[in-house]
């Protein structure tokens, strides 16, 4: 990766989440549209520089209606165990959207942030 490249991709994840924190902010102010707007602005942004948002960004929306999600405001969360392993699911509700996460992932989560 070039040093160019480099830098850009930088900026790009740094003004992700600089948005993404406006997006929960607005969200706890129950704007709901500024806070979609922001949400659509990373995704509209990492296309554009070709970054992935960070994974706590990826999975801290709503894929359907593009409101940030906060466990007890927006999200609710439920642990189910199933079988081998326990999942998480969180839904959206605003719209209802679910989705399943294998818990494994939320606890490597939880130890980096
Ligand atoms: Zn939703």
């Amino acid at each position: 990766m070039s040093r160019r490249t480099e830098l850009l991709r930088d900026m790009a994840l740094q003004r992700m989440k600089y948005l993404y924190r406006l997006a929960i902010e607005e969200t706890r102010r129950e704007r709901y549209d500024l806070a979609r707007r922001y949400v659509e602005l990373i995704i509209k942004y990492g296309h554009k520089a070709r970054v992935k948002p960070p994974r706590y960004i990826r999975r801290g929306y709503c894929r359907k209606c593009k409101i940030p999600l906060i466990p007890g405001l927006t999200s609710r969360v439920r642990i189910q165990s199933e079988g081998r392993g326990s999942r998480v699911v969180v839904t959206c509700l605003l719209c209802g959207w679910k989705r399943r996460y294998m818990i494994k992932t939320l606890e490597r989560r939880l130890r980096r942030e």
